[in-house]
């Protein structure tokens, strides 16, 4: 699960979150919603520590990311700690920086083989299967260059699976896709979501919010303006800023 209380983050003089709390239980999946310039991407950078927070806390399984609690205090992790603790916690971005020079079946072995020095058998099987699971086993000698965006972006889900993540994190994942090749995407992401993965979705994909968020979270001004099931937000906002958000992407 995962609990962000009370998130604030500022770059120089520039106030991006104020004061940000999100709660996604065990399984559960988050889609935030908002403009640019909101800080969704800003927000999911925090939960991983990309982002170092001015005030508040992000815990993961009950762990707090980043930092540690001593005598009653905050202070910061290593940045060997920080790197061990984000690898529980996978990561998809709107661009999927492939390593261009490495097949497809060694994109997604090479981080649990290289960083967790794994055994390369059982890593070479778990990718395998995760490949199987995104649909792409007969791409595994293939490389990044010759499969189209979507296929590229299913590739990403299935290398930041093989770290066996205790949640997902996904900024925008279909945003860079031609239209075509959008369902794909969101069909490994709607597998993972009944699979009962931990995600937390920033997306203007407002149908598949609708039909796979548990909560939908509508973020404006480094505020979670308001949040509820896809029924109370999509169908029903209360909120003018809401409203006026929705009426321009459905
Ligand atoms: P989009 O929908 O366009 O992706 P977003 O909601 O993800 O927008 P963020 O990328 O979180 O928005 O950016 C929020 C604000 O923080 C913007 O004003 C942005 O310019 C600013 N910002 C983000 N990262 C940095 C940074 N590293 N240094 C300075 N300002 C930043
Ligand atoms: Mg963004």
């Amino acid at each position: 699960m995962v609990r962000a209380e009370n998130v604030h983050k500022s770059f120089g003089s520039l106030e991006v979150l104020k004061g940000v709390d999100l709660t996604v239980p065990e399984g559960g999946v988050s889609c935030v919603l908002g403009p640019s310039g909101s800080g969704k991407s800003t927000f999911l950078r925090c939960i991983n520590h990309l982002e170092k927070l001015n005030a508040g806390r992000i815990l993961v399984d009950g762990d707090l990311v980043g930092y540690r609690e001593r005598g009653g205090k905050l202070h910061e992790m290593s940045e060997r700690d920080v790197a061990k603790q984000r690898q529980s916690i996978g990561m998809v971005f709107q661009r999927f920086n492939l390593f261009p020079h490495m097949t497809v079946l060694d994109n997604v072995m090479e981080a649990p083989s290289r960083v967790k020095r794994e055994n390369k058998g059982e890593v070479r099987e778990r990718a395998r299967a995760l490949l199987d699971r995104v649909g792409l086993a007969e791409k595994m000698s293939n490389y990044p260059g010759q499969l189209s965006g979507g296929q590229q972006q299913r590739v990403a889900i299935a290398r930041a699976l093989a770290m066996r993540p205790k949640v997902m994190l996904f900024d925008e994942p279909t945003s860079a896709l031609d239209p075509e090749l959008v369902g794909e995407v969101l069909e490994v992401m709607k597998g993972l979501a009944r699979d009962g993965m931990t995600m937390i979705v920033v997306t203007h994909e407002i149908g598949f919010a609708r039909e796979v968020a548990d909560e939908v979270v509508f973020m404006d001004g480094g505020v979670v303006v308001e949040k509820g099931s896809p029924s109370e937000i999509i169908a029903n906002p209360q909120q003018e800023r809401t409203k006026a958000f929705l009426s321009k992407v459905l």
